[in-house]
């Protein structure tokens, strides 16, 4: 008989272990590193080879984006309360999307997981024990891609593409300096660091993603391929 210890069959916890057919698919890395466009290729690619495609990523939960985005815009939280607020938009795209999708054998390509969130909240003094166990119900992907790009390359990246450094993507909360391209660099060098010893510990496959955008996304297609068995 259920009593009231008992987790639920259909909690959270539940979700990390529960065999599901369809497949996992992340990529992560640094802004401009090129994530959303590998992550486009990808669904792309597997929607044209008849393939159930769920786009997942972070801060897209209808629950959270909005009061992230006013967080952000009045930069009133600490640094601990906003990540709370990005791992409960995560714990809602899980939840909602991706497990549904994952159960009615759906390939979810993620533009991002819990890595990044993690990175930038290594980044800003966070624990690290603490945060594995914030993230502790985040099922395993199948495949976890990162683009690894140098902080030089984004910063040239970042520039051509919107003409500006944005705040949040150069540190500047974290006052490492007041000039904003120096914030910038140390900023995404320290990320990239943590995105570094994440990778042992999460078995990352390692990109280059200086390579070109072809080239990259014929790599990620290898990998999945013998992932789904495809050749
Ligand atoms: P992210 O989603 O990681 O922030 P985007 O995919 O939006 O980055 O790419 C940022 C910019 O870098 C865009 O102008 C994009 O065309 C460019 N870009 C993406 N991948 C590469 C690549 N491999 N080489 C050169 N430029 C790239």
């Amino acid at each position: 008989m259920k009593t009231e210890t008992q987790p639920s069959k259909n909690g959270i916890s539940q979700m990390m272990n529960e065999t599901l057919p369809g497949k996992l698919l992340v990529i992560e890395g640094s802004d401009y590193s090129g994530h959303s466009t590998q992550s486009a290729l990808l669904k792309d690619w597997l929607e044209v080879k008849g393939y159930g495609v769920f786009d997942a990523g972070i801060k897209r939960s209808s629950l959270m984006r909005e009061a992230i985005e006013e967080a952000k815009e009045e930069q009133i939280l600490g640094r601990t309360t906003l990540g709370l607020l990005y791992a409960t938009d995560f714990a809602d795209e899980f939840v909602n999307g991706i497990i549904p999708a994952l159960r009615a054998g759906q390939i979810v390509v993620a533009d991002r997981y819990i890595y990044t969130l993690i990175a930038r909240q290594l980044v800003r003094g966070s624990d690290e024990d603490w945060l594995e166990k914030l993230f502790s119900f985040a099922r395993k992907p199948d495949l976890i891609f990162y683009l690894s790009v140098p902080p030089e390359e984004l910063l040239h990246r970042c520039l051509f593409s919107f003409g500006r450094l944005p705040y949040w993507e150069s540190g500047m909360d974290l006052a490492i300096s007041n000039d904003m391209t120096d914030s910038f660099l140390m900023y995404q060098e320290r990320l990239l660091k943590e995105y570094e010893r994440l990778s042992e510990k999460y078995r990352f496959i390692m990109v280059d993603g200086c390579r070109s955008i072809e080239d990259i996304h014929k790599f990620i297609r290898k990998h999945v391929k013998r992932l789904l068995k495809m050749e």
